[in-house]
């Protein structure tokens, strides 16, 4: 019997299961075999092989590619080495000379390589708060390529309007990119609001484990995915066959592990929103949140990660040290919870005074919800935030 379905028909859960790849055809091995080659015989020199070195083409790697592209409704999928990888392989289809509308408080690597790599390669950058989409256009040049968003952003969680900020783009021939990282496409599929590339750091809750790094894109059309391909092959920042083989077992309980993490996070937020010594949360899901409303016109939840001002940088430090169940450190989205320190860690490339200006602030601290028993995290936290 055919085991051929038409993956667009399924649930996204059924998808994630069965994407196409899930059975080996050869043998009937109940996962995608890893190909640990890096080259591949001619047999017929008039007749190549499938794929011919591996930097070029992979089955592994081929085999997450088109799994991601099935899951964010794109044309064609990429695997990288690392999601910065993806990032900055996606940014070299811009050339000398072009300009980039980015989201001002965009994460913080890819905010190193536009200020310290590719301003070296005069490619330009104009960093804007994009839920106002009249600095978003105002922020427009003659040499104007592409805008690059980030929703919810890193780490205070604002919303941005993508498919405003797409429809203006696009009447002005530029490429719209989008960073998923925080959402994954269970919860939000920007390519269905015309966002031409998706972005992911796979490291996060794509991978969910805390033991890979990788990176994703999705294209929208044959053309871009096109020049993409040619860009990854070129700079040759693909992921490795083990890897790939790693996080397509972390992506088969995507939606399992998200919804569970995304339960916990919203009544960590609304514990934290009732206690007076939090100067503030950050939460998509909360009412008072001022980009709710967009956020969800463009996604179906609300995700895992909460960020909240302890009130100073003093006592984000002695919270840090008291806590006894999340891991203390850079990265989110894994399958155990993740209590990080932006202003120290994953935006300390960040000068003090651009940091301040962007609500990251010495005692903001970002929370990514594991799988833990939500009343274990929540008394952990309790004790840490007791003098
Ligand atoms: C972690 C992260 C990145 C960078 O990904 P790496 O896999 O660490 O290279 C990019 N964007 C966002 C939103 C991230 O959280």
């Amino acid at each position: 019997m055919s085991r051929d379905n038409n993956q667009e028909e399924l649930q996204f859960s059924t998808r994630l299961l069965h994407f196409g790849a899930e059975i080996d055809r050869a043998t009937g091995a109940s996962s995608v075999p890893i190909y640990q080659a890096s080259t591949f015989h001619h047999e017929d020199i008039h007749n190549p092989p499938l794929h011919d070195y591996s930097r070029s083409g992979n089955p592994t790697r081929q085999a997450l590619e088109d799994y991601i592209a099935l899951l964010e409704g794109g044309v064609r999928g990429f695997a990288y080495a690392s999601g910065m990888a993806a990032i900055s392989s996606t940014f070299l289809m811009l050339s000398a000379g072009d300009h980039v509308i980015v989201t001002e408080d965009v994460y913080g690597g890819t905010y190193r390589l536009l200020t310290l790599i590719l301003s070296r390669m005069n490619i330009e950058t104009t960093f804007v708060d994009m839920t106002e989409l009249d600095q978003v256009k105002a922020a427009l040049q003659p040499n104007t390529k592409a805008v690059y968003m980030e929703t919810p952003s890193n780490p205070t969680l604002k919303i941005t309007d993508v498919a405003a900020v797409t429809e203006w783009a696009r009447s002005h021939d530029l490429l719209t990119i989008l960073d998923n990282t925080f959402m994954t496409p269970y919860y939000q599929r920007p390519i269905e609001q015309g966002v031409d590339i998706v972005l992911h750091s796979a490291t996060k809750f794509l991978g969910g484990h805390s033991d890979v790094l990788a990176g994703l894109a999705v294209a929208r059309t044959p053309e871009i995915g096109a020049q993409l391909k040619m860009l990854q092959n070129g700079l040759g920042t693909v992921l490795a066959p083990q890897e790939s083989w790693l996080l397509m077992r972390g992506m088969k309980t995507l939606e399992a592990r998200m919804a569970h993490s995304e339960r916990s996070a919203a009544r960590l937020a609304a514990w934290l929103d009732d206690r007076s010594d939090i100067a503030k949360v950050f939460y998509p899901g909360l009412a008072q949140h001022p980009g709710r409303e967009i956020h969800e016109r463009q996604s179906t939840g609300y995700g895992a990660v909460v960020s909240f001002d302890v009130g100073s940088g003093e006592r984000a430090r002695k919270v840090l040290n008291k806590v006894k169940l999340p891991l203390v450190a850079v990265s989110l989205g894994a399958v155990e919870s993740i209590l990080s320190y932006p202003a120290m860690m994953s935006h300390a490339a960040m000068p003090a005074e651009v940091r301040a200006e962007r609500g990251i602030t010495d005692g903001l601290l970002r929370f990514s919800v594991g799988l833990e028993a939500i009343e274990d995290l929540i008394n952990d936290l309790e004790q840490a935030l007791t003098e």
